[in-house]
């Protein structure tokens, strides 16, 4: 029998083995990548702090192996997976504890890999199960969340965007937030995903265009021309293929150039998008912006970019954060910028928090950047201030 490693994966997807072993080598942690069920529990053993298991593979599916290791009292920590349905992989954790399994976690693929990084450093560090995701959770009942839209509870805070040659504020990121009545404000993490999974996304990504356009021109005064916009928008809105028209009219209504309006959509968004390339196309016809959000936590999508009519990419801010500690994610810093250039997109920095990491940035050429060195997102008023003095001071 071979010997038992600390993570036993099993994924018929040859791509999935390679990034999970990429990643727990980087991590220094023991791992076998098997494909079959055979392969799978030959490498099972008390040893086996963690399992990463596909619930969905050909030859035998994962409820059925879920079970097996139920009957056999296994003791690890399971991380579910899956790119089907994520009210699935719920009802399989449900079922998964039922066998007295110990859950702590799901992806739906394609997952970020930070995301399965954080799990692995939770359960590895403590070994003892990643604070389950329920408790990192608000307590939000689904009521809350239909009333909070019709109450129009979400509100937007406003994030600069700065050339980093010029330092001039070209746009804007509208970041939402939900005001509400006992909790305070509540971030994107705990709402989004919900919003989501209850089929009220089109409504949310509708409410918040309208209230992003409306509020947006007011920013102009300051610089004297319309800032760009950029929006963040679920992959599930842009299935509709109504949803370039529907677009058109809303910038119209408003009076905002679609060139103005940047539309970011994640990478990983993107891959599960990959087959309707249409309605992203029909976007960059009436001249919407499009830019790829969080680029490098996804899968390996290079082949696919070429083919993506993105204007922008954006370099998720975990690789930002550590590059001037971590060679490995400078050099992600530097060939995306690279990739980005040669494919005539700009490329703009998230999580930019020091003068360090700008001058780093600067130097390899990198277009924008935004980030806690310049500001947080602000409410539109306080973003308004925040713009005065940034034109006084530069003035100066
Ligand atoms: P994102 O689009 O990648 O947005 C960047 C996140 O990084 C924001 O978090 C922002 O506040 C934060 N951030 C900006 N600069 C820094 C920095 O220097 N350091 C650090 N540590 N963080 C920084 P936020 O606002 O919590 O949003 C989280 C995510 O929620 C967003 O990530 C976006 O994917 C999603 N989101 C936000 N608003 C919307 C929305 O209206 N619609 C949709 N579909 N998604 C949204
Ligand atoms: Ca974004
Ligand atoms: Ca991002």
């Amino acid at each position: 029998m071979p010997p038992a490693d600390r993570i036993v994966l099993i994924d018929d997807d040859r791509v999935v083995g390679e990034i999970v072993s990429g990643l727990a080598n980087s991590m220094g942690l023991p791992c076998s990548v098997t494909r079959t069920p055979d392969e799978f529990f030959s490498h099972i053993g008390p040893e086996t702090s963690v399992i990463i298991l596909d619930l969905v593979m050909p030859e035998m599916d994962g409820i059925e192996i879920l079970r097996l290791l139920g009957e056999r009292n296994c003791k690890a920590h399971i991380i579910l997976m899956s790119g089907i349905n994520i009210r699935v992989i719920e009802t399989a954790k449900k079922l998964a504890q039922s066998h007295g399994l110990t859950v702590i976690g799901h992806l739906q693929k394609p997952f970020p890999i930070p995301q399965l990084q954080q799990m692995l450093t939770a359960n590895f560090a403590a070994d003892k199960p990643a604070a389950s995701e329920k408790e990192q959770e608000l307590e939000i009942p689904d009521e809350d969340l239909y009333g909070a839209l019709e109450r129009k509870e979400f509100v937007l805070y406003y994030q600069p965007q700065i050339n980093i040659a010029t330092g001039v504020v070209t746009g804007v990121e509208a970041l939402s937030r939900w005001n509400h009545p006992k909790l305070g404000l509540v971030f994107p993490d705990h709402f989004i995903s919900r919003i989501e999974s209850l089929g009220l996304m089109d409504n949310f990504c509708w409410a918040t265009a309208e209230r992003a356009l409306d509020e947006v021109k007011q920013f102009s005064v300051v610089n004297g021309h319309l800032p760009r916009l950029a929006i963040n928008v679920s992959v599930s809105s842009l299935r509709d293929l109504k949803f370039p028209d529907i677009f058109m009219n809303l910038a119209r209504k408003y009076d905002f150039p679609a060139e103005r309006i940047v539309l970011e959509i994640t990478e990983s968004g993107l891959m599960e998008f990959s087959l309707a390339l249409d309605v992203l196309t029909r976007l960059r016809m009436r001249n919407f912006q499009l830019s790829i959000d969080d680029f490098g936590t996804g899968y390996s999508m290079l082949k696919q970019l070429q083919n993506v009519p993105a204007i922008e990419l954006k370099i998720d801010k975990t690789f930002v954060q550590h590059m001037h500690v971590n060679h490995a994610d400078l050099v992600m810093v530097e060939k995306i910028i690279e990739m980005g250039h040669e494919l005539e997109m700009e490329v703009t920095a998230e999580g930019v928090e020091t003068e360090e990491q700008l001058k780093m940035l600067r130097e390899r050429g990198c277009d924008g950047v935004q980030g806690y060195l310049f500001s947080r997102a602000l409410p539109p008023a306080e973003l308004l201030q925040w713009l005065e003095n940034y034109r006084a001071q530069r003035l100066n």
